[in-house]
């Protein structure tokens, strides 16, 4: 807060409430004089962002400080925020948006200018992407500039271009409208299917002056954000009418029903059902994935044969091949009951029998009562099918998880890193890669709610060190980050950041020496093939170049000493794991759509 003299004078244009509120003489000259003999208590629009992101709770900023932001940063911190700096904002907006994924309360990207807001953009799309509620607050050049296109620092209409990319965007020109500002974006990044909001904050906004009890009677704090949303009796009705016609029924638990924390109801839900049920990527742990009617190692069965499917927060998308073709049954032989708070996600694909729109522990609160009583469980022949296949499935892998080879396979090494989970389960694991990636998912069980983050609805990579970051912030628990050596390469220079803040961060590289495979050649023979790296490279080298902890290895025992060894330390680490760079394969699990030339020309001479 300023406090001023009563005759402080400020500059005509960084002046809104502060005209009146200290009661101004007429303005001579672009100078606001206020009137002689009072005290006058003052404050800007930085102290008001501030205030107004406390006043409702949010009390992290992840973010990179430059123009016009750098002060916001700084008093964000001294007013007793968590102000989290990075080395590039895609990092920093990638951890807002998982920080609002864990917390259900939006995640604040800071960034500057053009450049700065351009870089942050792109989480604040993929925050969007995989409903996570995030605010991207940008600092933007002056807007009379601006509009007129006449070369302003950074100049770019920010506003323009963040709208087509996010939930919601907002811009504040007036100090005192930073308050509602504040809220709108707010409420419009929780409620409903949560997503990102861009906050435009032009510069000459952070230094315009209004007296502070105006300016504190301006803030908002909001009121039930994410309001909750009741479903419709009548579709709760047809949605229990549809459940009881199934034989061979499966519930498919998406990473909406894990952000909805509503993870009693949906336990009792499956154990009282007695349905078997499929957890998308980031929902597995929502019930332990060694639960008996998890039907996760019977997933290519369940999906084909399933007569009637409840799906929970999850989307019938790319990642379920849409509701139709090979992975399903026939067209028309299956049944789908959708809970969604998004009334558009209901016949996205195809047709949904059972539209269930509201908030997932309302609509499941519902559907419990109605199971309650006169509730027959699944016919066995179709649960002891699930577990007939499980059971041969799992006993495939688990020769393959416990080789203690060198070099490592991809199994091999997840082999080890599967137990220390276990026996770990309350850290989070970030995941990203191809291989590393497709495996790992399918290898590590998970034990907890919201334990697992990884690539979600894009597939993205470069997420790895903003999530590992804001994970650790936000919880508190040790995080293990399981990286591609491609994967990691978008946000290595994070390990900085990960050293600065000196977060209980374990990163483990798969190092096969490129993307999908270290084998490729250029036909050539010019150049390296484009999807390998320097070989056996030493990943390890960066995080102790900054004062972390380095291991290499070459062994699952190595490994797996190594990992426990850093958790138990808790100090940021790195390790190196070489991996045989033949064992992956091209795209991982998802080499279908890579389309591939059938009319491949020779190398020329
Ligand atoms: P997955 O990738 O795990 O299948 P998706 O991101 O595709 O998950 O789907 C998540 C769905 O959950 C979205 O359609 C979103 O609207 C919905 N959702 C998110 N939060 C809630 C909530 N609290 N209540 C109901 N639906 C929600
Ligand atoms: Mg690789």
């Amino acid at each position: 807060m300023l406090k001023e003299a009563a005759r402080a004078e400020v500059r005509q244009g960084e002046t809104t409430g502060a005209e009146d509120a200290l009661k101004a003489k007429p303005r001579d000259a672009g100078i606001v004089v206020a009137e002689a003999g009072a005290e006058q208590e003052l404050t800007d629009g930085f102290h008001l962002v501030i205030d107004a992101l406390k006043l409702n709770g949010i009390d992290t900023i992840y973010g990179v400080p430059g123009i016009p932001v750098t002060d916001l940063g700084r008093l964000a911190q001294a007013e007793g925020m968590r102000v989290i700096s990075f080395r590039h904002e895609q990092h920093a907006g990638n951890a807002a948006a998982i920080a609002g994924y864990l917390t259900k309360k939006p995640g604040i990207c800071l960034t500057v200018s053009a450049p700065g807001f351009l870089n942050g953009l792109t989480a604040l799309a993929n925050a969007t992407t995989n409903c996570f509620p995030m605010i991207q607050i940008s600092g933007s050049s002056e807007r009379e500039i601006v509009d007129l296109q006449q070369g302003d620092y950074e100049e770019m209409d920010q506003l323009a271009i963040a709208k087509p990319l996010c939930k919601a965007a907002f811009r504040v020109l007036h100090a005192a409208d930073i308050g509602i500002g504040v809220a709108r974006a707010i409420r419009a990044a929780v409620s409903g299917r949560p997503g990102g909001v861009y906050l435009d904050l032009p510069a000459k906004l952070f230094s315009q002056v209004m007296d502070a009890k105006a300016g504190a009677k301006s803030l908002v704090k909001v009121i039930d954000p994410a309001p909750a949303v009741l479903p419709a009796p009548a579709a709760v009705e047809r949605a229990l009418d549809v459940l009881k016609s199934a034989k061979r029924p499966l519930i498919i638990l998406g990473k909406g029903a894990a952000y909805a924390q509503a993870d009693s109801e949906i336990r009792a839900l499956v154990e009282q059902s007695g349905i078997p049920y499929l957890p998308m990527s980031m929902a597995k742990g929502l019930l332990p994935d060694t639960h008996p009617q998890s039907a996760s190692a019977a997933r290519s069965m369940v999906l084909k044969e399933a007569d009637v499917v409840m799906l929970i927060g999850a989307r019938l998308n790319w990642l379920l091949s849409h509701g139709k073709g090979k992975t399903w049954g026939e067209p028309g032989t299956q049944k789908f009951i959708q809970i969604d708070i998004e009334p558009k996600e209901m016949d996205s694909n195809i047709e949904i029998a059972a539209p269930l729109v509201g908030d997932i522990g309302s609509c499941v609160s519902a559907l419990l009562k109605g199971i309650d009583g006169n509730w027959s469980v699944p016919p066995v022949e179709w649960t002891s099918a699930i577990n007939a296949r499980k059971e041969a499935n799992l006993a495939k892998m688990a020769s393959k998880l416990l080789k203690n080879s060198s070099p490592m396979d991809f199994h091999s090494a997840l082999g080890a890193l599967r137990t220390v989970i276990k026996e770990r389960p309350d850290a989070i694991l970030v995941n990203e890669g191809a291989n590393t990636l497709d495996l790992a998912r399918g290898v590590i069980d998970m034990y907890q709610p919201r334990k697992r983050l990884d690539v979600g609805t894009w597939g993205v990579m470069g997420i790895g060190m903003g999530f590992a970051v804001a994970a650790a912030v936000e919880t508190g628990k040790p995080v293990l980050a399981i990286e591609g050596d491609s994967a990691f390469g978008f946000s290595g220079m994070e390990v900085e950041t990960i050293c600065r803040y000196n977060l209980p961060i374990c990163i483990v590289v798969f190092n096969n020496n490129g993307i999908y495979r270290g084998t490729d050649t250029d036909p050539t023979g010019r150049d390296p093939g484009t999807t390998v790296f320097v070989k056996d490279s030493r990943y390890d080298k960066m995080m102790e170049a900054f004062g972390g902890v380095g291991v290499h290895v070459a062994t699952p025992d190595e490994l797996s000493r190594a990992v426990n060894e850093a958790m138990d330390s808790g100090r940021p680490t790195l390790i190196n794991a070489a991996i045989d760079p033949a064992a992956g394969s091209e795209s991982g699990n998802i080499g279908n759509l890579n389309p591939q030339s059938v009319v491949r020309k020779k190398a020329a001479a």
